[in-house]
């Protein structure tokens, strides 16, 4: 049997390894440095960003937007296009000074705000509540916790809208050279990610290693367990890459 997850340690170890991670962050979404494949891989890649993009249009956020789990603002930048104000909350100063570098002359008011989000009391009730590559990074323990805080900023028809990562699959093109499975771990870039037990050794650039959280959903499940706790979302996949979901408060 495995030891258990100290998932109180494991949460501490993400916030650090995010701080850390912050100038480098970039690259793995954009495919420079050690994340640039290739052209082959990379036109796969940008072809499911559009996907998810098209998601993000398609949703409209709008009105006072809550983002959760900022980071350097590639999502602050994309929710700038028709929001009326934003909220960007980060717990890392690091990723809030790229962010905030980033949305320089947005002509959207967007706010920053240095916080944990699980201790972070609710400012108000946003129209819409986003977090792009937060959820698979939520320990399981609070999952219900980290939904109730969602409900409690959220305004009575407000609406949410997350991205975040496929699970990995074997057949994916995701995992080519620098990919494989150990067993139940798969093996990424600078990243080992023990798929049963959630958690995830990564290495930042100057060989400093963290522990994070990484919990996978099949797009089924997560519905089903967002119902469950009173949430009428509407979770999918793209081709290969990512997850997304919309929705609001069940009636
Ligand atoms: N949403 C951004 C994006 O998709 O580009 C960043 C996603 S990154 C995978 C996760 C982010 O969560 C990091 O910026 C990290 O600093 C932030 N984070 C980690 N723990 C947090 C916490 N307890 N409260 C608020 N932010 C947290």
């Amino acid at each position: 049997m495995p030891a258990p997850v100290d998932w109180d340690a494991v949460q501490a170890e993400q916030v650090e390894y995010y701080r850390a991670r912050a100038p480098e962050y970039d690259e793995s979404w954009t495919r420079r440095g050690d994340y640039d494949f290739g052209s082959a891989f990379n036109e796969l890649w940008f072809a499911e960003v559009g996907r998810i993009d098209a998601a993000l249009e398609d949703f409209g956020p709008i009105g006072r937007v809550l983002e959760l789990a900022a980071g350097t603002g590639m999502w602050t930048e994309r929710l700038g296009r028709s929001a009326a104000s934003i909220t960007a909350l980060d717990v890392s100063p690091e990723m809030l000074a790229i962010n905030r570098r980033r949305l320089t002359g947005s002509t959207v008011p967007v706010r920053h705000v240095e916080a944990d989000l699980f201790g972070w009391t609710p400012d108000g009730r946003y129209d819409v509540i986003s977090f792009a590559f937060w959820l698979t990074h939520v320990p399981p323990p609070r999952f219900e916790e980290f939904w109730s805080f969602v409900t409690s900023a959220l305004a009575p028809q407000g609406r949410v809208f997350f991205a975040d990562s496929a699970i990995p699959r074997a057949e994916l093109p995701v995992l080519g050279r620098r990919f494989g499975f150990r067993g139940h771990a798969v093996e990424g870039v600078h990243s080992l990610t023990d798929l049963d037990r959630g958690v995830s050794v990564r290495q930042v650039r100057d060989g400093r290693r963290f522990q994070t959280v990484k919990v996978y959903w099949e797009p089924d499940e997560l519905q089903e367990r967002l119902r469950s706790l009173g949430w009428d979302i509407e979770v999918r996949a793209t081709e290969w890459a990512f997850v997304y979901g919309h929705g609001g408060r069940r009636i």
